[in-house]
């Protein structure tokens, strides 16, 4: 395939990728990715049994999943870039060599999270930086300009902290949504909004906070207008999943949004995660909610 026919093919798998994540609500399902038609032909964006797609027409890579290991990623080191291995076999063909291309040609690629079976976040584009033969892998980052600084290896601080920096906003921020979205079978935890376009993950201690880490436990799913009233603390959880509205909210008389969407969502139970080990733990949510009191007494 000439290059310009495939950048052009490519751009357009990745904003339909991108599209369709948002509108599931940070993720794609693995029959989404493996039934995907473009022109009248059939085009898996993954693969059905490897962590790489090459189709045979593209000259470069087009995705590659990664398995997280906790929420952070196992492909991920603390420079805040990622480190993939080569693939198995000759380092020269294949996978590899496809790779390679992706690093000369500076093409985007899709990086998957499979967070579990079935549930892929996409984060993209990413891109092939460098190429560490000595070590067996390629190195992938989240912005080309990464392409620009000329050694890798010994990044300067301020680029090492702008590394880490988007890591947190591309990588784990997607990847603490679409699991916390999916543990709450993706319905808002206050109003039961089933709409998963609308829902997003909110920190319970927030992330500037040393504990305010994206794990499920430390999460909770909530629609665009709890999520933005939790954050201001005008919506609290009580460590025994009670929702709270603050006092001055409860006194004002306004339209149909304060009344239905905040005012009567005071006393209810929040909809906890099947699963026990998903469910937000007490204690930070007692940790937030001394803030909520603080500001709402
Ligand atoms: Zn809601």
């Amino acid at each position: 395939m000439e290059s310009q026919v495939e950048n052009a093919l490519r751009a357009r798998i990745i904003a339909w990728v991108q599209e369709r994540a948002e509108a599931n609500g940070g993720f794609l399902l693995r029959d989404e990715l493996l039934g995907f038609w473009i022109d009248d032909q059939k085009l898996p964006i993954i693969d059905y049994s490897r962590g790489i797609r090459n189709p045979t027409s593209f000259e470069a890579t087009l995705s590659i999943v990664s398995a997280p290991n906790g929420p952070y990623d196992d492909t991920e080191s603390d420079d805040g870039l990622l480190h993939y291995a080569y693939r198995k076999g000759d380092p020269w063909s294949g996978d590899n060599r496809k790779l390679r291309n992706a690093l000369v040609s500076g093409s985007p690629l899709i990086l998957f999270r499979k967070e579990q079976p079935n549930i892929y976040t996409p984060v993209t584009p990413v891109y092939v930086v460098g190429d560490r033969p000595e070590e067996r892998t390629f190195i992938i980052a989240l912005d080309e300009s990464f392409n620009f600084i000329p050694s890798i290896t010994r990044m300067p601080e301020p680029q090492r902290e702008y590394a880490r920096r988007l890591a947190k906003q591309r990588l784990h921020q997607p990847a603490f949504r679409t699991r916390v979205v999916v543990a709450y079978d993706k319905q808002c935890a206050v109003c039961e909004l089933k709409h998963a376009s609308l829902l997003d993950a909110a920190h319970i201690v927030p992330d500037s906070e040393e504990r305010g880490v994206p794990t499920v436990d430390n999460g909770l799913a909530l629609c665009k207008i709890h999520h933005a009233a939790y954050d201001q603390n005008m919506l609290g959880v009580t460590p025994d999943f009670e929702v709270r509205i603050a006092h001055q909210l409860l006194e004002e008389v306004d339209g149909p949004m304060l009344k239905h969407g905040l005012q009567e969502m005071h006393g209810r139970t929040i909809t906890l995660p099947r699963r026990r080990a998903d469910r937000p733990s007490p204690e930070l949510l007692a940790w937030r909610y001394e803030r909520f009191g603080e500001l709402v007494s």
